[in-house]
């Protein structure tokens, strides 16, 4: 067994990012200079989007969508109870109502037919998550959106880097939000941004990360002066610092190399796990290519003696740092206390109970890889009926 823990995601730095850190920290501007604008453009032509907005993180950036695509009180968003908790308390923020639709049992992601079954008069937007990292079936969001005038979110948190039908994530519908937390893509420490091609969100979005406040010329509605600046409506300060951004530009060079490091690890983990039974190995749709933020090993129960958290404790035993994504965000207290119901999304609360995610990361070395195949191989022998 090794004698070090391995945990389920990591980031990786190099000198470079830690000169072009430096280099903010003996400049002039520590926050809102100019690499926040430099990061934006960057992240946007890689995206292939006309616009980005850099907030503090992902949570902050899916708040701000929210805002922009108007929700508030009365309004129903969708999204998928297989998500962090941010996906769906982004709509509480603004008063909305969040509406969990069910999971596709081979992608894992939110099923078009079950968002379908989901829809009232009172919808007005839905929050897709690509989940690992492989898109959602977008084709069939959009034509539902354009049906019943819906605006879509994008929760890309896990996609940075993966394409849909040879698009890349990040312009293909109304906006798309990217994370940057250490086990995301690439990491600004904590950090978020919200793709766009529409100037409209794109305003509302600068001016909501920086408490409603603007100064453009475009938008004032009187002006006193140079100095003069007008709060139209009540905002936050959600600005990221120009070190963070000089740090995710660093990063984003090395972003195609991270989710190739990502393929490769997979590729092992697939060739080795397809062949057993006791487990199944991700479905990747062939028209969907992801970026994989996560290896989800689903286990097959019924050929097991034991539950999944037997199986987690003995890897941990192992010191392979497997994780669970995700507890369905309906059952989470918070939830619960505001009445969802257990057992309404039975799908996503059986996957719950047969899923861990591996470690996978760009830093993983060959032996980390084997350590890791070796201890699943040693915990399902172990406990195979
Ligand atoms: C990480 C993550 C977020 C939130 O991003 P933060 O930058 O941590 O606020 C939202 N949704 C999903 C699916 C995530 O994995």
């Amino acid at each position: 067994m090794r004698d070090t823990y391995l945990p389920y995601g990591k980031q990786m730095l190099d000198d470079a990012d830690i000169e072009a850190v430096v280099k903010v920290l003996k400049g002039d501007y520590l926050t809102t200079g100019p690499m926040i604008n430099k990061f934006e453009e960057r992240i946007a032509e890689y995206v292939g989007a006309k616009y980005a907005v850099a907030f503090t993180n992902g949570t902050a950036a899916l708040h701000g969508a929210c805002f922009a695509a108007g929700i508030g009180e009365g309004d129903e968003v969708i999204t998928s109870p297989i998500t962090f908790a941010a996906s769906a308390n982004c709509v509480l923020y603004q008063g909305g109502t969040v509406v969990f639709a069910d999971i596709d049992q081979q992608s894992y992601n939110i099923d078009p037919l079950e968002i379908q079954k989901k829809i009232t008069p009172n919808t007005k937007a839905i929050i897709p998550v690509h989940f690992t990292g492989q898109p959602v079936y977008l084709d069939a969001i959009h034509k539902l959106a354009k049906e019943h005038n819906l605006v879509i979110i994008e929760d890309a948190a896990h996609a940075l880097g993966a394409t849909y039908k040879g698009k890349k994530i990040g312009a293909l519908s109304d906006m798309t939000m990217f994370s940057f937390h250490p086990v995301k893509h690439i990491t600004t420490g904590e950090g978020g941004i919200i793709t766009t091609n529409s100037k409209e969100y794109y305003e509302k979005l600068m001016q909501f990360r920086s408490h409603g406040i603007t100064r453009n010329p475009e938008l004032l509605t009187e002006n006193h002066g140079p100095w003069y600046y007008e709060m139209q409506f009540l905002g936050y300060n959600y600005r990221m610092t120009d070190i963070q951004a000089a740090l995710g530009y660093s990063q984003l060079e090395k972003l195609d190399g991270f989710v190739q490091r990502r393929k490769e690890i997979v590729a092992n983990y697939n060739e080795v796990f397809r062949d057993i039974l006791e487990v199944q190995t991700p479905y990747q749709h062939p028209d969907t290519d992801s970026s994989w933020h996560l290896y989800i090993l689903k286990l097959n129960l019924d050929t097991l003696a034991v539950s999944r958290k037997v199986v987690f404790e003995e890897l941990h035993k192992l010191n392979i740092g497997v994780n669970v994504h995700y507890i369905p965000v309906h059952t989470l207290s918070y939830y619960q206390e505001l009445d969802y119901k257990k057992g309404s999304l039975p799908k996503s609360e059986q996957l719950y109970e047969e899923i861990i995610s591996l470690p996978l990361f760009p830093l993983m070395q060959e032996q980390d890889i084997q350590d890791v195949i070796d201890a699943v191989k040693s915990v399902i022998k172990k406990v195979r009926k």
